[in-house]
């Protein structure tokens, strides 16, 4: 039992786990099994840095510092789901809808096939344009 309070007391106000530290544990094992297959040395050593990232980052006490890193985190997450969601979407649509971006404020927009121009009113921003169709 002495032991396991020491172990309690060792992580007491340390960060912890997060889902950036999964992300780094995994793409180290990912890194792992790759160059066990292709025999690239330095595969293994960057998988080795994400490990000790993510421990490193376990065991930090400066929890203010790893929640913004987590924070970047997520919105760079955002940011590349987005963009693969908008991918697909444009995919499976790209035979009945004509898929643009507002000039202003970028959102992503679309419009039927096949119905000539069209005035389009932005959601987001509310900006007015035409657009063909
Ligand atoms: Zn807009």
């Amino acid at each position: 039992m002495i032991v396991w309070e020491k172990i309690k007391q060792f992580v007491r106000g340390r960060y912890g786990n997060d889902e950036l530290n999964r992300v780094l544990s995994f793409s180290a094992l990912g890194l792992c099994v790759i160059s066990m297959a292709v025999r690239f040395p330095w595969l293994n050593t960057l998988a080795l840095a994400l490990l000790a990232i993510s421990l490193y980052r376990s065991l930090s006490r400066n929890t203010h510092k790893r929640t913004q890193e987590a924070e970047i985190y997520f919105g760079c997450r955002i940011k590349v789901t987005s963009f693969f969601s908008w991918q697909i979407e444009k995919w499976k649509g790209r035979k009945t809808y004509r898929f643009f971006s507002c000039p202003i404020c970028r959102k992503h927009l679309r419009v039927p096939k096949g119905v000539g121009q069209v005035s389009i009113k932005c959601p987001r921003c509310g900006k007015k344009f035409l657009q063909r169709g």
